[in-house]
């Protein structure tokens, strides 16, 4: 089911008369149609099966893969506590067993997934299964590192905290193995 624009739009304009303001004046009035719009972007991963973007594989033979590492993935996701924006980063590792994917799907995994009312934490693990399920590796390492928009800009107010979040499975959950892909991470920066 696609998003219901329409009732997103009734909503915020419920919202905005809530808080006492006038949504017919100027700089209202498309408040609620660029809401909704937006809505529609944050969660459109809502109908998406993110193993569907590792379905093309590529055969390497059995155990002949090294580890691969793709750092840096920017994703956006909503807090499903308070409907508020998390922003960060992604790095995923895999050890391939018989197949790896083009590493273009793998940056699609993670928007699937961050483009729902999410938690970092949970985010971080269906990530990782994803992986696991679609690509049947040797271990998968999932780090998020994210600033959140219910910590920086409500509350607490602490505009320069992130928050970093790990999930792994197979051989990637090693100690060793993990501190030597925390060391690629950093590597060069
Ligand atoms: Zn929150």
């Amino acid at each position: 089911m696609a998003v219901d624009r329409a009732r997103i739009e009734a909503a915020v304009a419920e919202i905005i008369a809530a808080i006492g303001e006038d949504v017919a004046r100027p700089g209202l009035e498309a408040t609620p149609r660029r809401v909704a719009e937006s809505y529609a972007e944050f969660f459109a991963g809502l109908d998406v099966d993110p193993v569907d973007h590792l379905r093309d594989t590529i055969p390497v033979g059995p155990h002949t893969g090294e580890l691969v590492l793709l750092r840096d993935i920017a994703f956006r996701s909503v807090c499903e506590h308070h409907l508020l924006p998390f922003l960060g980063t992604a790095h995923l590792a895999y050890l391939p067993d018989e197949r790896v994917v083009g590493l273009g799907k793998l940056p699609a995994v993670v928007d699937t997934l961050a483009t729902r009312p999410q938690l970092q934490e949970r985010l971080t693990e269906e990530i990782a299964e994803a992986l696991h399920t679609g690509l049947r590796p040797r271990g998968v390492l999932v780090v998020l590192d994210a600033v959140h928009g219910c910590v920086t800009a409500r509350g607490p107010r602490q505009s320069a905290s992130s928050t970093v979040t790990m999930a792994s499975r197979g051989e990637l959950s090693e100690p060793a193995a993990r501190a030597e892909i925390m060391a690629l991470i950093g590597a060069g920066r």
